[in-house]
């Protein structure tokens, strides 16, 4: 009797999504899979890498768990593949019996006013990526040279952009931000930084640790209008609210009444404004907002009061959006593949067999890293589910190694192998800078030079 051949998936994205993916699809009995883990990037990790502020170790700690994975046998890391680039959908079909995309979200949402576009007036996930050190950016893309900043939205990535621009260099020194950039932001001229939330402090999305982070810097003050927190406990909106809401209220009520401390720099949480038009002539120059408040069903409406706050920059941090992929059927409304319980449906509304999503790109830019956990494995139960119908349809001539279908394709494949020479090199870099456990190597030349290509 021969063994049948293992199921073999792709993985498109090594994000903590796809690695996740690979975990649930290796660690059952049901099935024997073979899984490559396919990104454009020559490391792995995704967002842990390049989304996870500098300074949230602790979060950035999960990748020691998505490394027991990519060093599990039957997985392997084929990084610096694009998927669209250097492998299409019908390459794939060449050597995989089926394709999981766990490409996230990785383009920033818009606000829709006027001036989005003047210079000074960014997308956080921009920033994310260049104090991350994203090859993709440049140092030159940041130079932090007003007095006064805006940051919109009241998720937890406005309160990462605004913790980085609020913090000194001194506090950010053992992190793995890139030399050139932590350059920048030690010579940042920021002072007062406000973040401007369109509903109130009980319907901010921020989790309560992460607010917490932004009481406790050295070099900052943060401020919060009393009477923005003066909601009666005994109310309504308290009693209907969440624990998390609740829990951020009391936090935000604290600081409250704190006494003010002088301090470098001052942080301020408004409450109900909304973005109106980036003011400004030829670079931004402030953000007329327009008070709020919410109506009798819950629905946000603005008050006709409008204001003015002065900016030189504006990081608008209002949610991640998703990009369509080649030939992968799109959702513009949602940003996200249309899927039944993780398969992919066409534009017919039926299942695209061999198409599979996890993560952010399946189901939006919400929840934390472990949440795409139990995303990834729902899907994965699906995929195993269909192996009979996927070992059908498999090439009658068999599946061919995915290096023969890039072969011409132009890609510089890095492997596990070649991530670890990464790794060791931003291990030496930060020890040579007496910073940290490593620094970022920032640029694709300098990441392949560490390969020794
Ligand atoms: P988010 O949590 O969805 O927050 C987006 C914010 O933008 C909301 O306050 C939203 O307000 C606001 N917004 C949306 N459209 C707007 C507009 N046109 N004008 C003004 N404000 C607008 O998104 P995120 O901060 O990008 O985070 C994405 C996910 O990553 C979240 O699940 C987050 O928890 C997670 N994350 C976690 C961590 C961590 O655990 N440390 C760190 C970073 C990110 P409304 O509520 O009124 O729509």
């Amino acid at each position: 009797m021969t063994t049948p051949e293992p199921l073999r998936v792709a993985v498109i994205g090594a994000g903590p999504a796809g690695i996740y993916a690979a975990d649930a699809l290796t660690r059952q009995s049901r099935e024997e899979v073979a899984v490559d883990i396919v990104d454009r990037l020559p490391t792995p990790y995704g967002l842990v890498r390049y989304g996870v502020a500098p300074d949230h170790l602790k979060i950035k700690g999960v990748a020691r768990s998505l490394r027991e994975v990519l060093e599990r046998p039957g997985v392997r890391f084929v990084g610096g593949v694009e998927f669209g680039r250097h492998l299409t959908r019908e390459g794939l079909a060449r050597a995989y019996h089926a394709v999981v995309f766990a490409t996230g979200a990785s383009v920033d949402r818009r606000m829709g006013v006027p001036g989005e576009d003047l210079p000074g007036s960014v997308a956080a996930t921009d920033f994310v990526n260049w104090y991350c050190g994203h090859p993709d950016s440049e140092v030159e893309s940041f130079l932090l040279d007003s007095e006064e900043v805006a940051v919109v939205g009241a998720g937890n990535v406005a309160l990462d952009v605004v913790r980085i621009l609020a913090k000194s260099a001194d506090e950010l020194h053992r992190t793995d931000v890139p030399q050139p950039m932590l350059d920048v932001l030690a010579a940042s001229k920021i002072r007062r930084i406000a973040l401007l939330a369109r509903r109130g402090p009980l319907q901010a999305k921020f989790t309560a640790p992460e607010l917490r982070d932004l009481g406790r810097l050295d070099n900052a003050e943060v401020r919060v209008r009393p009477e923005q927190v003066d909601v009666d406990p005994n109310g309504s909106a308290v009693l209907g609210a969440a624990r998390a809401a609740r829990t951020n209220l009391k936090i935000l009520s604290e600081w409250a009444a704190r006494p003010a401390r002088d301090l470098p720099r001052s942080i301020e949480l408004r409450f109900w404004a909304r973005p109106v038009a980036v003011l400004g002539g030829e670079r931004t120059a402030g953000l007329q907002v327009e008070e709020t408040e919410l109506d009798g069903e819950g629905r946000l409406r603005g008050t006709g009061a409008f204001d003015t706050v002065e900016a030189g920059m504006v990081f608008r941090s209002i949610g991640y959006a998703g990009i369509p992929l080649p030939g992968v059927p799109f959702d513009e409304d949602t940003r996200t593949v249309p899927h039944s319980e993780g398969r992919v449906l066409g534009t017919d509304g039926g299942v695209r067999p061999g198409d599979y999503v996890a993560g952010w790109v399946k189901r939006g830019a919400t929840g934390v890293i472990g949440t795409n956990k139990s995303d990834a494995a729902a899907t994965v139960r699906s995929l195993l589910d269909d192996a009979g119908e996927l070992r059908a349809a498999a090439p009658s001539g068999g599946l061919e190694p995915v290096e023969d279908v890039l072969r011409g394709s132009g890609a510089e494949v890095a492997y596990y192998g070649d991530w670890l020479s990464i790794d060791a090199a931003e291990a030496e870099l930060g020890a040579a800078l007496g910073r940290g456990e490593r620094v970022k190597l920032r640029s694709w030349s300098d990441m392949y030079g560490a390969i020794g290509r």
